[in-house]
């Protein structure tokens, strides 16, 4: 009998009267990453998804690969589904694990039984099973209390469910049910983390990147597509906007004092990248900004920043260590990416000495030369867009 897959329902399980709204949102994300690896029936029934291969034509290792990122899952496992009684689940477990069994030194059965119809405990469940086994693998002791290796029986509606250990899933919320945010995406480590971060919590994600030809390569742009990618994995399609920033920059260096020039420089990012949510139904920005890393991570240089936008800013970065950022990185598979040497505009005409605890009234008098709404028209009018698609995913 062939293999199915078992997710469970992380924090939706908890909410309510959205549970339903929830559950579908998860369904029809499953379905969609499916659709590249074949015919899949998936529903869900009392908090679980069933991911089901209708044919052997399927891609089952791809779909399983494609299921441990969709976030909303706390946990997963591969089964054997089997009839509900004590021979097909013994026949079962057998057959689909008798040789993981066989590798460890101690096991336990652990059973739970959702159908309250069968006519045994779960308590009953394991005894039975666990006495089975143990018969039929003299060689693997039988422990309950730090078992080498845990068979899992599920008797549920329609059938009962063998398996081992569940894997951890994505967790989170189900992309989509907590609306949609613009994430301000640089090459470097952190921004990808930070869209991540936020995808994590249901939110769908569009990116903006400020690209300053010819400061900044070809290659950079590449990079920063490359890297909205990889967040696409997760989080579903997105469209990177890439603004022309070249000419701000100039006007930048060229009409303000130099200690001032990235504050001003990140004046126009925020209010710029502002425009492009409100025009793309985006309810915040995001951005990789982590407390005290660079001069204009200051609580005064995020509070002249932030004055130009009133929509949330989500920096959920702010209070981390870079180990722990690096960490994330690294398990998400953005930080090989981040790390190729490409320049950021924001490296282009650094100031040597930053202002690192500035004043409104400062940076007002700094940008009194620059026609800043000009600029922005010229800027906003220049934007490419450019979509991504995660590898599970067509791009419609
Ligand atoms: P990152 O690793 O994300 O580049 P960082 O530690 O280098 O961050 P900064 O260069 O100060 O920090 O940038 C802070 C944030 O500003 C970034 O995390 C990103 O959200 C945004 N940002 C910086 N440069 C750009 C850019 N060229 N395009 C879009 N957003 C940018
Ligand atoms: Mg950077």
């Amino acid at each position: 009998m062939k293999e199915i897959f078992l997710l469970k329902l992380g924090e939706i399980v908890l909410k309510g009267a959205n549970k339903r709204q929830f559950e579908s949102r998860l369904r029809q994300n499953v379905r969609r990453r499916m659709k590249k690896f074949g015919e899949f029936d998936v529903y869900i029934m009392q908090s679980t998804v069933y991911v089901e291969p209708k044919d052997e034509l399927a891609d089952v290792d791809g779909a399983w690969e494609a299921c441990r990122s969709i976030f909303g899952v706390v946990s997963l496992c591969r089964c054997r589904p089997c009839e509900k009684n004590l021979d097909a689940i013994f026949e079962a477990i057998e057959n689909y694990l008798g040789d993981d069994l066989d590798c460890a030194k101690s096991f336990k059965v652990e059973s739970k039984r959702s159908d309250k119809a069968f006519p045994m405990t779960s308590i009953q469940i394991s005894q039975e099973i666990g006495g089975r086994l143990a018969e039929a693998h003299p060689g693997v002791a039988v422990d309950v209390h730090h078992p080498d290796y845990t068979v899992y029986v599920e008797v549920r509606d329609f059938a009962a469910y063998v398996h081992g250990p569940a894997e951890p899933g994505a967790g989170g919320l189900p992309t989509g049910v907590g609306g949609r945010a613009m994430c301000l995406l640089s090459g470097g480590i952190d921004s990808p983390v930070a869209a991540y971060m936020i995808a994590k919590r249901g939110v769908e994600i569009e990116a903006v990147h400020f690209f300053s030809y010819p400061y900044t390569s070809q290659l950079a742009k590449d990079k920063v597509v490359e890297l909205a990618r990889l967040v696409a994995k997760y989080s579903g399609k997105m469209t990177v906007n890439v603004v022309p920033f070249t000419e701000i920059q100039e006007a930048i260096r060229d009409n303000c004092p130099e200690e001032y020039f990235t504050l001003v420089m990140r004046r126009f990012m925020m209010e710029i990248s502002q425009r492009i949510a409100r025009h793309d139904g985006c309810g915040a920005l995001i951005t990789g900004e982590n407390l005290g890393q660079v001069a204009s991570q200051t609580m005064e240089a995020m509070t002249v920043t932030g004055a130009v936008v009133d929509m949330p800013i989500f920096m959920p970065l702010v209070g981390m260590d870079k180990e722990e950022i690096v960490t994330i990185a690294r398990k998400i598979g953005t930080l090989e990416t981040s790390i190729l040497p490409y320049e950021d505009c924001c490296t282009v005409f650094t100031p040597k000495h930053p202002k690192t605890k500035p004043t409104l009234g400062q940076l007002q008098n700094a940008e009194k030369n620059l026609d800043r709404e000009a600029l922005m028209e010229r800027a906003l009018a220049g934007v490419e867009k450019i979509k991504v698609a995660g590898d599970d995913d067509a791009l419609l």
